[in-house]
């Protein structure tokens, strides 16, 4: 009995230990199979990240070269303008573009009249500012301020245009034009200052009324009163013959300003002067081509004179 009972628990522990060893046996199986795998998977994933890293690190290296250049444009851009600037300043007085600075000033001398009028009318059309030196005449108040009012420069020819009285004598003369100016201001409200002598600052006429030295003696007493006179370069010639060939006076206009700068253009709107009106859109339309803009003249213009 008792050898029997000592066989069954050596039975018993043989199956445990047994058992036991499938069980470590299957697990031991199991993670050598399993491990290099997760091992492998983690190495993959090392390098991944080892990769990753060091194209990170390149393309930051990448990004510094690109920022140095950019610095390097940025510098080399701010030395141009510096010194473009400074060559600027070298040469103040070049010009980037001529055509900027071309003036034209159209000049109607003897109005007002009923040609004033149709002149003012183109002029507005084509906003055009235009210098009037005009003539002391009754009833013509409206049109005075409208050449005011219109922006053009309404200015002093004479009040009679009477050569044999007004250059008779320095007096004469500054009566003639003061009565203008002060008639003009009570119509208008404003003071002209600019002015044209009848017949140009150099003209010989006048010699027969107050002798060789009188347009000497003028000139001086009319810039003490406080106006500037204009002269002109460019005749249209409209005063050549009662009725000018209205070509001959696009013509002179065209021809007379080529190449300059400030063309000061003589022209007269008297009653006679139809073929002047005629010539203006031609005038216009031929200054543009070759440049010009069109002002009034002021006290800031350049003085055109002769003397
Ligand atoms: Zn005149």
């Amino acid at each position: 009995m008792g050898y029997g009972r000592r066989k069954s628990n050596k039975i018993g522990t043989t199956l445990l230990f047994l058992l036991l060893a499938i069980v470590f046996g299957g697990c031991a199986g199991f993670l050598a199979y399993k491990l290099p795998e997760k091992v492998s998977a983690l190495k993959v994933a090392k390098e991944a990240v080892t990769t990753f890293n060091a194209e990170q690190v390149a393309l930051e290296e990448e990004l510094n070269t690109h920022k140095l250049e950019l610095e390097a444009v940025e510098t080399e851009v701010q030395n141009k303008k510096a010194q473009l600037e400074k060559e600027i300043a070298a040469h103040p007085s070049v010009n980037v573009s001529d055509d900027t600075n071309k003036f034209a000033y159209l000049t109607f001398d003897d109005g007002p009249s009923v040609n004033t009028v149709k002149i003012l009318d183109f002029l507005k059309a084509n906003n055009i500012k235009a210098t009037f030196f005009v003539l002391g005449k009754n009833n013509q108040d409206e049109i005075y301020k409208r050449i005011v009012n219109e922006g053009h420069t309404l200015a002093i020819h004479s009040n009679t245009h009477e050569y044999d009285k007004i250059y008779r004598s320095v007096d004469t003369f500054m009566t003639d034009i003061t009565d203008l100016s002060k008639s003009l201001e009570k119509i208008t409200g404003v003071k002209p200052t600019i002015m044209r002598f009848p017949g140009g600052s150099n003209n010989t006429i006048s010699h027969k009324y107050g002798g060789t030295s009188i347009m000497d003696q003028i000139i001086p007493a009319v810039n003490n009163a406080g106006f500037t006179y204009f002269d002109w370069n460019v005749d249209s010639s409209d005063a050549s013959a009662n009725r000018q060939d209205k070509n001959v006076i696009v013509n002179s206009v065209l021809n007379g300003s080529k190449g300059k700068d400030e063309a000061v253009i003589l022209m007269h709107d008297a009653p006679a002067k139809t073929t002047t009106v005629d010539a203006l859109p031609q005038i216009v339309e031929g200054l543009r081509q070759q440049g010009f803009s069109f002002r009034a003249i002021t006290g800031e213009t350049e003085q055109v004179k002769f003397k």
